[in-house]
C-alpha cells in the first residue's frame, strides 16, 4: 500500500503499522525478494535445472541446492538498489522541497482562506498536504511499482487496477489527515513542552487500533479476501495450528493475482482480527508440503509474541522520532523562518518539517529494526522447521521464492543492513538443510510450544 508520504506525520504511524505486519519475503521495498514471475531467461535450463526438480516429496536426496540467481535477477537487484537510492532521496527531498519553497506556508494560507477556523484550516492543510504528496510522488510510484514490475514478468496488473488502488491510497491518506491530523496540533498549542510526551502517549493506542482495523478495513479495499479454496489443504493448515496452539486461528486468501506474479505471506492484525493471510500466487505455485512450511513460519510469527515486541520497539520508535522533532525543530525554524513561512512548530505548515526529522530517524535507525525482524525471521523458519520437520519442503519453498520473486540469494552486506527485513534467501535455505535436531534426539527450541503430531 502506497499510504506512505501522503501522510507525513500521521504517515509515519502507518509505515510502521505495514512494517508490523511480517510478510514471508519483503513486502514494501520493490526491489527486495517480493516480485513475480519467470521472465523467459529465468525458466531457462542454466538456473533452472536442479532447483524446479526437487517436488517435496523427493526428500532424502541429500542437501538443496540454492539456484545460481538468472541474469534478469541480477539485474533486476542492481536496478533496486539504484531505485531505492532515488527513493529514498526523493524521499528527504520532497519534504524539503516543501519547505524551503514557501510551498508548505502557501498551502497553508490557501486552508486558512478556504477554512477560516483553526480545525478546518489544519484539516484542509492535511487533504492538500496529501494531495500535492501524491502528484509530487506519482512519477516515481508509476515507475517503481507498474512500469518496473511489468518489464521484468513480474505483473500483469491492469493499469486501471493500478490507478483505482493509488487513488484510494489516497482518499485515505488524505482522510487521515483531515480526521486525526489536529491531534498533535492542539497538543502543540496546549502544551508546547510536553506536547510530544502527549502525542507519543496517544499514538501507542492510536497505533493499536490500526492494527486491529487495517486488515478488515483498509486491505479489503485493495484485494479480495476469502476463506482458502483448498479445503482439504485448510484442514492441514488448522490441525497445524491446532499443534502449534493456535485456537481460532484464521487463514485467509487473498486475491493478488490480479497485481503481482510474485508469491508471499504474512500475519496481519491484533486481537481478534489477527490472521494469517497466504497471496494466492503462493498457492497456486507452491506445494502443498511448502505451503505447510510456510505456514509453521508465519504460526512462528504468532506464537513467538513478534508482533506485541515490534509494537514496544515502535513505541519507543515513536518516543524518541517525537522527541527529537521537539528538541531540534525550533532551531530549525529559526534559523530558517522566512524561507520556511512560518515562525513556530505548532503551525501546521510545519508538518513536512515534523516529516522529514522522522524520515531521517528513522532511516538512521532503520538498520537496527531490520536487524531485530531478521532475528525474528529467523526465529520464525526454525520454528516452521521444528513443526512440520520437513527439510526439503523448506528448502524449495524458498527456491521457490526466490525464483518466483526474481530474488538475489546473496545480496551484499550494505543491502542487508539497510534494507533487508528477512535474511538472504541462501542462508535460509542453507538454515533449511542443516537443522534437524529431531534427527539426533537434541533438544527443540521451541519444543515446549509445540505439540507432536498424532
Ligand atoms: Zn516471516
Amino acid at each position: 500500500m502506497r499510504l506512505a508520504r501522503s501522510l507525513a506525520a500521521v504517515a509515519f504511524l502507518l509505515v510502521l503499522v505495514s512494517a508490523l505486519t511480517a510478510p514471508l519475503a519483503a513486502r514494501t521495498d520493490p526491489a527486495a525478494a517480493d516480485t513475480p514471475v519467470l521472465p523467459p531467461d529465468v525458466a531457462a535450463p542454466a538456473a533452472a535445472a536442479d532447483e524446479e526438480v526437487v517436488p517435496a516429496t523427493a526428500a532424502a536426496a541429500g542437501p538443496v541446492a540454492v539456484p545460481v540467481p538468472s541474469e534478469t535477477a541480477m539485474r533486476y537487484y542492481r536496478s533496486g538498489n539504484w531505485l531505492w537510492i532515488l527513493a529514498t532521496l526523493w524521499g528527504f527531498a520532497v519534504p524539503a522541497l516543501l519547505l524551503f519553497t514557501g510551498v508548505s506556508a502557501r498551502l497553508r494560507d490557501l486552508a486558512r482562506r478556504l477554512g477560516r477556523r483553526w480545525f478546518l484550516t489544519v484539516a484542509l492543510y492535511g487533504v492538500l498536504f496529501a494531495l500535492v504528496g501524491f502528484l509530487l510522488d506519482l512519477p516515481l510510484s508509476w515507475y517503481s511499482d507498474y512500469v518496473r514490475p511489468h518489464a521484468y514478468g513480474l505483473s500483469d496488473q491492469a493499469a486501471a487496477k493500478w490507478w483505482g488502488d493509488a487513488f484510494k491510497g489516497l482518499a485515505i491518506g488524505a482522510l487521515f489527515n483531515a480526521l486525526f491530523l489536529w491531534v498533535p496540533y492542539l497538543l502543540l498549542k496546549k502544551s508546547p513542552r510536553r506536547w510530544w510526551i502527549y502525542t507519543g502517549l496517544l499514538a501507542v493506542p492510536f497505533v493499536i487500533l490500526m492494527m486491529v482495523v487495517t486488515p478488515i478495513w483498509i486491505d479489503p479495499l485493495f484485494n479480495e479476501f476469502g476463506p482458502m479454496k483448498d479445503r482439504a489443504l485448510e484442514a492441514e493448515i488448522l490441525s497445524l495450528a491446532d499443534r502449534a496452539g493456535i485456537e481460532g486461528g484464521r487463514v485467509y486468501e487473498v486475491a493478488k493475482s490480479v497485481d503481482t506474479n510474485t508469491v508471499n505471506a504474512y500475519v496481519t492484525g491484533f486481537l481478534d482480527t489477527k490472521r494469517i493471510v497466504l497471496w494466492d500466487t503462493l498457492l497456486a505455485k507452491l506445494e502443498p508440503s511448502q505451503v505447510l512450511f510456510v505456514m509453521g513460519h508465519e504460526m512462528g510469527h504468532y506464537v513467538l509474541g513478534h508482533v506485541p515486541v515490534m509494537l514496544a520497539v515502535i513505541t519507543v520508535l515513536i518516543f524518541f522520532g517525537l522527541w527529537v522533532v521537539h528538541r531540534s525543530a525550533a532551531a530549525l525554524i529559526a534559523r530558517f523562518r522566512h524561507r520556511f513561512g512560518f515562525e513556530e512548530l505548532g503551525d501546521v505548515a510545519s508538518l513536512p518539517l515534523i516529516g522529514l526529522l522522522f524520515g531521517l530517524v528513522f532511516f538512521v535507525l532503520s538498520p537496527g529494526f531490520l536487524a531485530l525482524s531478521r532475528h525474528h525471521e529467523r526465529q520464525s523458519d526454525r520454528f516452521g522447521l521444528e513443526i512440520t520437520r520437513d527439510n526439503v519442503a523448506c528448502a524449495t519453498s524458498f527456491v521457490r521464492l526466490q525464483e518466483e520473486n526474481l530474488g538475489n540469494p546473496r545480496p551484499g552486506w550494505l543491502y542487508k543492513l539497510w534494507r533487508s527485513s528477512h535474511p538472504p534467501l541462501g542462508e535460509r535455505i542453507d538454515f533449511c538443510n542443516a537443522y534437524r535436531p529431531w534427527e539426533t534426539g537434541a533438544p527443540l527450541a521451541y519444543g515446549e510450544k509445540i505439540r507432536p503430531p498424532v
